[in-house]
C-alpha cells in the first residue's frame, strides 16, 4: 500500500477543460458524488460503463490511501419523461403501465441494479441516498433559493430564474453553452407555460390529479424537480463545497449546469472542485440509450441470449473490455472487440497464476520491475488512464512468461515486488476477478507451465530424449507445444 502523498494525481476537470493536479479539500479525505440511475427500468451496458468508470476512480484513490466518501444517489422521483419539466414521472408511468405501486418499481430496479453492479465487481458506494428520502431537505433548499430572490412561484409550482441568476454570467460555465444561443434554440413560450423564460427549470411542480407521487410543501401538493435532488444530497453528505462530482457526459447539460446554478443560488458558491464526465458506450456507432431501444442488457450479455454477440461473455471480461478504453473516450461495443478482450483477459489471468509459482533464479533481473511499477502508477496518475496501465500489465505478462519458460531471469526482490504489485493493479485497482469455473483450468494451466519449464531445462541440458518425450506425450494428450521467440506456448487440439 502506498500513501497519497507519494503520488500526484491529475484529473481532467470538465469545468475548465484542463488536466489539473488533484488537491482534496481535506486530504486524506475525499468527497465524491456520482449521479446514479433512475430506477424505472433495467440498467443497460451504457449505464454500467459510467458506473464502472467511477468505480475505477474510487478504487484507485482508495488504493493510494485516500479515505473516500463515495455518494451515489438513486433517482426514485421527479425525473420526468424526456428529462424535461413536462410529462409524466418515469417511475409513475411505469407503475401505471404495470399496475404496480411506484415503490414496487423502485424496489425491483434498484435490486436489479445492485445485482448487476455486484456481478461487475463494482464496490457499493459509502452512501446511496434516494430522492424520496430527502423531500424535506429539498423543500428547504427551494426555500433558500426563493429567499435569495432566484426562484419564483406560479400556481403552486416553483421555477428557477435563469435570467436573473445569469446576471453573474455563470449559467453555461460547465457546458460552455451561451444563454443567447440557448434561448434562440428553444421554442417561444406558447402562453400556456408558467415559466418566465424557456430556460427556467422546475424546482417544485404542483401535481396534476393523475400524478401519484406527491408530497406536501409550502407551495402545493407536488414533487421536486429532477436537478434538485443531486444538489441537496451532495450538500447534505459531502458539504457545500466538495471534491469530485461525476456522471455521464449526457448529464453535463442541463442536469449538472442546473446543479451548479442551484448550489450557487442557495449557498453562494458552485459546490464542486472537479467535475468528471464519463464518455458514452455506443452500439453500432450509436449511443446506447433506453429511449431509442439501442441497448444491450447485462443479463443478455452474460447468457449469450442476444442478436449482437456470437457467445456469452463473463462480467469480468466485459469489465476488462470497458477498462481497455479511457473513461473519456467513446467506446463501441462489438463482437470482435469482446472476443479480443476475452483473449487478452485470459492471457492476463494465466500470467497472474504463473506468477504465484515463479521462482527467483538470478541476482539481477533481465527487466526492470521498478521502472515498470513507476510506469503503472504514472498511467493511473494521469487522469486514471486504465488502457495505458493495461498495456504496461501486458509488458509484465511477457516477462512473467519468459521467466516461466526459463528465457529470462528474475531476482528475489523483484519477484516479491511483482507478486504484490501485479495482483494489486489487476484485482484492487482494475477490479477484475477470476471468474468461477476458471479455477480448474488454472490448475491445468499451472501443471502445463511446470511441464514446459522442465522441458526447457532439459533442452538447456541438451537432454533431447526427455524434452522430446514431454512434447510427444503432451501432443498425444492433445496439447501441442510451439517454440517461438516469446518462449514456448501451447494450443489445445479440439
Ligand atoms: P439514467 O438512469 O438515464 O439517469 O443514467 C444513469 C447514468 O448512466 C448517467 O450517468 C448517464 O449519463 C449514464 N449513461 C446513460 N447512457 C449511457 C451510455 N450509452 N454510455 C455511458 N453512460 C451512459
Ligand atoms: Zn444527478
Amino acid at each position: 500500500m502506498t500513501t497519497p502523498l507519494q503520488h500526484t494525481v491529475k484529473i481532467y476537470n470538465t469545468l475548465n477543460g484542463e488536466l489539473q493536479t488533484f488537491q482534496p479539500i481535506k486530504a486524506p479525505f475525499v468527497g465524491m458524488y456520482v449521479c446514479g440511475p433512475t430506477v424505472y427500468s433495467d440498467v443497460h451496458l451504457g449505464n454500467c460503463r459510467t458506473f464502472i468508470s467511477f468505480d475505477l476512480v474510487y478504487r484507485y484513490l482508495s488504493h493510494l490511501g485516500y479515505k473516500v466518501r463515495y455518494v451515489r444517489n438513486i433517482t426514485d422521483a421527479g425525473h420526468l419523461e424526456n428529462d424535461a419539466d413536462e410529462g409524466e414521472d418515469k417511475i409513475s408511468k411505469k407503475a401505471r403501465l404495470e399496475s404496480l405501486e411506484p415503490m414496487e418499481i423502485v424496489q425491483k430496479y434498484t435490486t436489479g441494479f445492485h445485482d448487476v453492479m455486484r456481478l461487475f465487481n463494482a464496490h457499493p458506494p459509502s452512501i446511496e441516498p434516494t430522492a424520496t428520502g430527502h423531500i424535506v431537505e429539498q423543500i428547504e433548499m427551494i426555500q433558500q433559493i426563493i429567499d435569495n430572490g432566484l426562484a419564483y412561484i406560479v400556481n403552486g409550482s416553483v421555477y428557477f430564474d435563469v435570467t436573473k441568476y445569469n446576471a453573474s454570467g455563470d449559467y453555461g460555465m460547465l457546458s460552455g453553452r451561451k444563454i443567447d444561443e440557448l434561448i434562440s434554440g428553444t421554442r417561444d413560450l406558447d402562453g400556456q407555460s408558467e415559466k418566465r423564460s424557456p430556460l427556467d427549470f422546475a424546482l417544485w411542480k404542483k401535481a396534476s390529479p393523475s400524478h401519484i407521487m406527491r408530497w406536501n410543501s409550502p407551495w402545493s401538493v407536488g414533487f421536486p424537480g429532477w436537478h434538485l435532488e443531486c444538489s441537496v444530497m451532495s450538500t447534505k453528505y459531502l458539504g457545500q463545497q466538495f471534491d469530485i462530482h461525476g456522471g455521464g457526459m449526457d448529464l453535463k447539460f442541463p442536469h449538472h449546469e442546473c446543479e451548479i446554478a442551484q448550489n450557487k443560488a442557495a449557498h453562494g458558491h458552485h459546490g464542486v472542485n472537479y467535475w468528471m464526465h464519463a464518455n458514452m458506450l455506443t452500439l453500432n456507432g450509436k449511443r446506447m440509450s433506453k429511449s431509442t431501444g439501442n441497448t444491450l442488457l447485462p443479463g443478455e450479455l452474460f447468457s449469450g441470449d442476444n442478436a449482437v454477440l456470437s457467445k456469452a461473455f463473463s462480467p469480468s471480461v466485459v469489465r476488462f473490455f470497458m477498462l481497455q478504453a479511457h473513461y473519456r473516450s467513446v467506446l463501441d461495443f462489438s463482437n470482435d472487440a469482446l472476443l479480443a478482450a476475452e483473449k487478452g483477459y485470459n492471457r492476463l489471468m494465466e500470467a497472474l497464476d504463473r506468477l504465484k509459482t515463479l521462482e527467483a533464479t538470478v541476482t539481477e533481473s533481465s527487466w526492470s520491475v521498478t521502472d515498470w511499477q513507476h510506469k503503472c502508477y504514472a498511467a493511473m496518475n494521469e487522469d486514471f488512464n486504465s488502457p495505458i496501465l493495461i498495456a504496461h500489465l501486458f509488458d509484465a505478462v511477457r516477462f512473467i512468461n519468459a521467466v516461466a519458460d526459463g528465457t529470462a531471469g528474475i531476482a528475489p526482490q523483484d519477484l516479491s515486488t511483482l507478486q504484490t504489485a501485479m495482483p494489486a493493479f489487476v484485482f484492487d485497482v482494475l477490479g477484475l476477478e477470476i471468474q468461477q469455473g476458471e479455477t480448474q483450468s488454472q490448475h491445468l494451466e499451472q501443471t502445463l507451465a511446470l511441464l514446459i519449464r522442465i522441458r526447457n531445462h532439459a533442452r538447456a541440458d541438451k537432454n533431447w530424449a526427455l524434452s522430446d518425450q514431454i512434447r510427444d506425450e503432451l501432443a498425444s494428450a492433445g496439447v501441442i507445444l510451439k517454440d517461438g521467440k516469446d518462449g514456448t506456448t501451447y494450443t489445445l487440439k479440439s
